[in-house]
């Protein structure tokens, strides 16, 4: 669908944004008007829904609902300028959340769960190391199993929209130092995971954020992921997982590239019609 001048439809959109009601350094405003200033059409707020004490800037109640209001009262005040979506992301751990509040829903996993204990795996890489040491002797492959059932499990939520940063578990593997990504015991797990997913109508999540912390050169999913997603008849949209509102569209032209890398010719966008898909060359435009 192109749109055309003066009446554009909602295109440049990232619905993956951190504010200082979590771990964002920015307020809901100063993420707005950066928004207006960069040429999105929508933006969406995904805040860290209530996950303590393993995620201790994740939203308490009262928070949530300071969050809430402030979005909505932006919503208002920016109206005609850009639209403005009320988000939550929900940890594959903590508090579940409804469509009866939120507008969309992303389901992450930020943490493993053993024996009924929980570690993070994005923390940072030496808790990372820790973490595959002492939990699991050093096997990534183990590691890796316990993070993708969690990624299933989040994946069958029927609440879920989106699927977030869906191999977490590579951030600090670029180099390939952990595993191989073409490991075929790694890539059945993943595998796995996506298809469960895509059996929901679950949309995938290109996300740029660990480009923006400096430990990635290349957004997640990894290119093989991304085909199958593609291969499999997945969906999938962009984020910066934006921390920081310099970084609000940061490589989105390199998602763009490798999407059509991987075969895709469309990128859903969440509408007041719910997500649609758009084509890449009228994102890119
Ligand atoms: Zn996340
Ligand atoms: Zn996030």
């Amino acid at each position: 669908m192109r749109a055309t001048k003066g009446e554009k439809d909602s295109m440049k959109q990232n619905l993956h944004t951190h504010t200082v009601y979590c771990d964002g350094k920015d307020t809901v405003e100063e993420m707005v008007l950066e928004a207006i200033d960069r040429g999105f059409d929508s933006i969406g707020f995904s805040g860290h829904g209530y996950n303590h004490p393993y995620d201790v800037m994740s939203m308490d109640e009262a928070r949530e609902e300071q969050y809430m209001r402030d979005i909505y009262h932006a919503n208002a005040l920016y109206d005609g300028r850009i639209r403005i979506y009320l988000g939550i992301e929900e940890d594959s751990i903590g508090k579940r959340f409804s469509h009866d509040d939120y507008e969309y829903i992303i389901g992450s996993v930020h943490f493993v769960v053993k024996d009924n204990d929980v570690a993070p795996v994005d923390y940072s890489q030496a808790r990372f190391e820790q973490v595959l040491t002492d939990w699991y002797e050093g096997d990534i492959l183990k590691m890796a199993h316990d993070y993708y059932e969690g990624v299933k499990e989040v994946a069958r939520r029927e609440e879920v929209d989106i699927i977030g940063h869906v191999d977490l578990i590579a951030k600090y593997n670029e180099d390939g130092r952990y595993f191989r990504f073409e490991d075929p015991a790694y890539l059945a797990m993943a595998f796995d995971a996506i298809d469960v997913g895509i059996a929901n109508g679950k949309i995938f999540e290109m996300n740029t954020g660990a480009i923006a912390r400096g430990y990635r050169r290349l957004p997640y999913p990894h290119l093989t992921l991304l085909k199958h997603i593609h291969d499999h008849g997945g969906m999938i949209c962009i984020s910066s997982d934006c921390h920081n509102r310099a970084n609000l569209d940061l490589g989105f032209d390199q998602c763009l590239a490798l999407a059509k890398a991987a075969g895709f010719r469309s990128i859903m966008i969440l509408t007041d019609e719910g997500f649609r898909p758009f084509a890449i060359e009228d994102i890119e435009s």
